[in-house]
Parts: structure tokens; sequence; C-alpha cells
């Protein structure tokens, strides 16, 4: 299982982590992306890691266990 973390110092709100996997992700009012789990499901574990790749902030990182 791996950790979905957010620097919310780097992001910029365009959502593209949302649009990748908005089981996941989601963009508060203030425009920066926060995480909806603490541990990824297996199922879910490549669109993850296509969201975080997808960030060209690269303000998503995911901590393995
Ligand atoms: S794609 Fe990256 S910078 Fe954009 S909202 Fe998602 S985490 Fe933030």
């Amino acid at each position: 299982m791996s950790r979905p973390l957010i620097d919310a110092n780097r992001c910029e709100g365009h959502a593209r982590c949302v649009a990748r996997a908005p089981e996941l992700f989601d963009v508060d009012d203030e425009g920066v992306s926060f995480v909806l789990v603490e541990e990824v499901p297996a199922h879910l574990a490549d669109a993850a890691r296509e969201a975080a790749q997808a960030c060209p902030e690269r303000a998503i990182s995911l901590t393995d266990d």
C-alpha cells in the first residue's frame, strides 16, 4: 500500500490529479489539492501513479509502507 501526499506549497490547483484519479484527490476552495484516502487501494495504484506523473508541479508523492 502507498500513502499519497500533496505538497501544498507546490500545488497550483490545475486539478490534473483529480482528472486522473477522482477517487483519490480533490481540490479545495483555495485551489489546493488534497487527498481523499490515507492509503491507495490496490485497484487504484495505477491511477495514483498516473496522477503523480501528470502533476506538472511534482506536488504529489507516493510513499510506500
Ligand atoms: S495536478 Fe498537482 S499542482 Fe495540480 S492540483 Fe493536482 S497536485 Fe496540485
